[in-house]
């Protein structure tokens, strides 16, 4: 029942839809980093499946404007939390996901390189679901148990790693609310364990 991190680098409780856009991770780097992020395709919309056609490079584009600006792009993150909570893996969390773009975190550029991208359905001005809460706080606490360098100060936001070129998850996301359902849920662990 308790969802895990396989040594594969897969979620057990994610739906998997692998993305063609990653690559290797630089030998012998620690994942000791979680970006989070929020998306919507189109910009503001929720639902549809075009982020996952989009980490697919198989957006449609005459579904919408926006698309042709934005189908050379080849992107993907690792993991995807849609408004219901439901979590969708896109790349191994072995491998390297192409979210984070020019970034740095604490002197070290290209966060792609140590991170482990996680989008969140979302916009600039729209509440984050509770069921998005819930599932990003257990899902980072079992990247946490992949991959013990991840501590709490070691998930950060997109705007954190790439200041004034991005915005995401932005003002809607509550860190504070967030972090507390992490310790509950390693918590819960505990319970499960003993
Ligand atoms: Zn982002």
């Amino acid at each position: 029942m308790s969802a895990m991190i396989d040594t594969a680098g897969w979620y057990s409780a994610a739906r998997i839809l692998p993305s063609p856009n990653f690559n290797a991770r630089p030998p012998g780097v620690v994942v000791d980093l979680i970006v989070l992020h929020a998306i919507s395709l189109p910009p503001g919309q929720f639902g549809g499946g075009h982020i996952e056609r989009f980490f697919q490079n198989r957006l449609e584009i005459p579904a919408h404007p926006y698309f042709a600006e934005i189908q050379h792009l080849q992107v993907s993150a690792h993991f995807l939390i849609d408004r219901a909570g439901c979590v969708t893996q896109f790349v191994s969390t072995e491998d390297r996901a192409w979210h984070a773009g020019v970034s740095c975190w604490s002197a070290r550029e290209n966060c792609n390189d140590f991170s482990v991208g996680i989008e969140l359905e979302g916009s600039e001005s729209v509440p984050f679901s509770d069921a998005q809460y819930v599932q990003c706080a257990r899902l980072c606490r079992q990247l946490q148990r992949r991959y013990p360098q991840i501590g709490e100060d070691r998930i950060v936001g997109h705007q954190d790693v790439a200041p004034g070129r991005k915005w995401d998850p932005g003002p809607q996301f509550r860190w504070d609310g967030f972090r507390s359902l992490l310790r509950d849920s390693e918590r819960e662990q505990g319970e499960e364990l003993g």
